[in-house]
């Protein structure tokens, strides 16, 4: 079992205080890297989730605001304890997810920065009056918190997506209840654990809610106390939530699936492309929702951008991250695992070539995948149409600019894309023509705080990051005065 200061306690944070299970119900917290029960935190029943609710609508305060400073010290004090416990919570998350010990610290840094840029831009949250007098008055905007925020995180980023949504929501004065992914609690127990400890936030203000989604998914929809909910996740159940919110009209932030193209021209550096492709590939085991999905590679540099990768991906070690330098975690997984392999079947039987990795067949019984490359990839293969979520790279050909742009249309989801050309104005036409929320150019970057991030298409609604993030959990309020 896991032992950590930050883990004292295994259960929900309800109204500032520790809350478990009334009937003892748990559930347990597998390390992937070893398949062994690392934990059993505590599954919270309706009862307690309206409870979480309740102490969040106590907190709220609309007719004496939490001021900007008070705000902007919350997010301050949990950037640096953040930074402060780095080695820490990054370990702890590194035994529930699986990715490597130093990526998963990097993540909490990732993370700590979203607490930073608020806190140094709520500033623009302020009311301000406009320079016209429509009306013959004098119009003051002021941004109201929406109210009780539901946010609700996957398992693939444990400390990132809550710090995209918390850092706004609380810059906006919204109290939350937070519920993670049953895969990974254990870290957000831990940001819960340095929060208790390193902030004076009002009882409410944060709440935690772990256990069934369909418990938690349900109040929260059915809530109405709280007019807003925040997901990051499946396209699948983002669609349930906007029909299960929609009678009342609940405002919705949702991040969604994938299915990224990452587009080689001939023109590229296909050194820098091919170390860019696999950094974007390889994060988080390939379990992120912007990696690179469909790499299209222009036919005539097709061969030799293959052997490039195939230098890189042999070179790279698989274990469990925890013990040091390996490259590649487990996956999170069973049903992970089975769905990698699955595409890699579909694509070799349907006629593409592999060029790295090993068969389906020699495969091993852990959750350990081999980094992946195939060839000759169409739009049939299942990894073409799904988002694959794991370590594998398949390459389809191209040979015009238009046809790429169609082909990285080709698909409802429009979160992250990448192009890769020396050729300034096909790169400005490509980006403008790719219906993806983040289209970097010569660079496999995927978000970062200071820019706002978020999906076109079935990919999502809304922005996190940068001053559209910041944004998100308030309410614009006209308040016109006449004399
Ligand atoms: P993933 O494929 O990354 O597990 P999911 O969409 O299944 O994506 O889950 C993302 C988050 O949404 C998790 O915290 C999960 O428990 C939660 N979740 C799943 N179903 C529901 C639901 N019906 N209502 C609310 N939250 C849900």
């Amino acid at each position: 079992m896991i032992e950590s200061p930050l883990l004292e306690k295994l259960t929900g944070y309800i109204g500032g205080r520790w809350t478990d299970n009334a009937h003892g119900n748990t559930f347990d917290v597998y390390n992937p890297a070893t398949g062994k029960v690392i934990a059993q935190a505590a599954s919270m029943t309706e009862d307690e989730v309206k409870a979480a609710v309740a102490a969040g609508k106590s907190a709220l305060r609309l007719t004496t605001p939490y001021s900007i400073e008070t705000r902007r010290k919350w997010l301050e004090d949990i950037r640096d304890a953040l930074k402060a416990n780095k080695e820490e919570v990054g370990r702890i998350l590194c035994m529930e997810h699986g990715k490597p010990l130093q990526e998963a610290q990097g993540e909490v840094d990732y993370a700590a920065g979203f607490f930073d840029y608020c806190s140094k831009h709520i500033q623009a949250l302020d009311a301000h009056t406009i320079p016209e007098k429509p009306k013959d008055c004098t119009w003051t905007v002021h941004y109201r918190p929406i109210g009780v925020a539901g946010l609700i995180t996957p398992w693939n980023f444990p400390i990132g997506m809550i710090a995209k949504k918390l850092s706004a929501a609380l810059a906006a004065g919204c109290p939350s209840v937070i519920k993670p992914a049953s895969e990974t609690p254990l870290t957000m127990i831990a940001l819960f654990s340095l929060m208790d400890k390193h902030t004076d936030m009002p009882d409410g203000m944060v709440n935690l809610v772990m256990g069934k989604a369909s418990v938690i998914g349900k109040v929260l929809c059915e809530s109405p106390d709280v007019p807003m909910l925040s997901f990051t996740g499946s396209t699948e159940v983002g669609r349930k939530l906007i029909l299960d919110t929609a009678e009342q009209v609940k405002k919705l932030a949702l991040e969604l699936g994938g299915n990224a193209p990452f587009i080689v021209f001939d023109d590229a550096d296909l050194d820098a492309a091919a170390d860019n492709l696999i950094a974007n590939k390889f994060r988080g085991g390939g379990q992120t929702c912007v990696c690179a999905n469909r790499i299209f590679v222009h036919e005539k540099v097709a061969d030799v951008f293959g052997q490039k990768l195939a230098e890189r991906v042999n070179r790279m070690t698989v274990g469990d991250g925890i013990n040091g330098d390996v490259d590649l975690g487990p996956l999170i997984n069973q049903a992970g695992f089975d769905k990698v392999k699955r595409h890699l079947e579909d694509a070799l039987e349907k006629g593409a070539g592999l060029v790295a990795g090993k068969k389906p067949e020699d495969l091993g019984d852990n959750l350990f995948f081999p980094p992946t490359v195939i060839t000759d990839v169409d739009r049939d293969m299942c990894c073409y149409r799904e988002e694959t979520f794991g370590p594998l790279v398949p390459m389809a050909l191209f040979r015009t600019e238009e046809e790429v742009i169609d082909a990285g249309n080709d698909t409802e989801f429009g979160l992250a894309s990448y192009v890769f050309t020396g050729d300034a104005a096909r790169a400005q036409r490509v980006a403008a023509g790719l219906r993806f929320g983040h289209c970097g150019w010569n660079t496999g970057t995927g978000p970062t705080p200071e820019a706002p991030f978020g999906g076109m298409k079935a990919s999502g609604i809304g922005r996190e990051g940068g001053l559209e993030g910041l944004f998100e959990f308030v309410e614009a309020q006209t308040v016109p005065r006449g004399f």
